[in-house]
């Protein structure tokens, strides 16, 4: 059976959200080159639309984690599916992420991250759920803060559905 998602960040929200983080990423870097590292898959929508609003010199490249575990919940490891293809030493990362949970993926990968000699590495990320943050790691541009509750769309998925919405929704037992 579909779900009938509801709404929890509408189009429009995202959008001026969007804009002000890119705002904030070309004010920081000032001319400067940056590597963004799109995370597979669920940053895929979010990483397309800040690209457009980041006004500086850009490369682009993705890696692809998983983290075990079942359904809805993500457990203790975290293994890459996917890596970068080229080096970066000496330049100014930033990871785009869709949610930070726990923290594990970004604390994992910021370290692996940090051992290759960048000149910096910022997160990115649409959404962070403060209630189940175990793994404190900064996150440079925040998109939204949101409760502890399964959220899909705008890239994020639940089974590998329901990517394409165009807002971020909130799965609800029982519909
Ligand atoms: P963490 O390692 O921070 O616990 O988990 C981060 C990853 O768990 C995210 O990249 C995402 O893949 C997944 N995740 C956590 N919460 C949600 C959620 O509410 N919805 C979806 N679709 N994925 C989530």
């Amino acid at each position: 059976m579909e779900f009938q998602p509801e709404v929890l960040i509408s189009e429009e929200e995202l959008a001026l959200r969007v804009k002000a983080l890119g705002n904030a990423i070309t004010s920081d870097f000032e001319n400067e080159e940056v590597l963004i590292i799109c995370i597979l898959k669920g940053a895929f929508m979010f990483c397309s639309d800040l690209m457009k609003e980041i006004n500086l010199p850009t490369r682009l490249d993705f890696m692809q984690l998983s983290s075990y575990g079942d359904g809805m919940k993500s457990s203790g490891s975290v293994k890459i599916d996917l890596d970068i293809s080229e080096s970066i030493k000496d330049k100014n990362v930033i990871v785009v992420e869709d949610i930070v949970d726990s923290g594990l993926t970004m604390k994992t990968l910021l370290e692996l991250l940090q051992a290759r000699g960048p000149k910096a590495v910022k997160i990115a990320s649409l959404l962070f759920k403060p209630s189940k943050n175990i793994h404190k790691v900064p996150i440079d541009y925040l998109g939204f803060e949101i409760e502890d509750k399964f959220v899909i769309g705008y890239g994020l998925d639940y089974a590998g559905r329901y990517r394409e919405l165009p807002y971020v929704g909130v799965v609800n037992a029982g519909n």
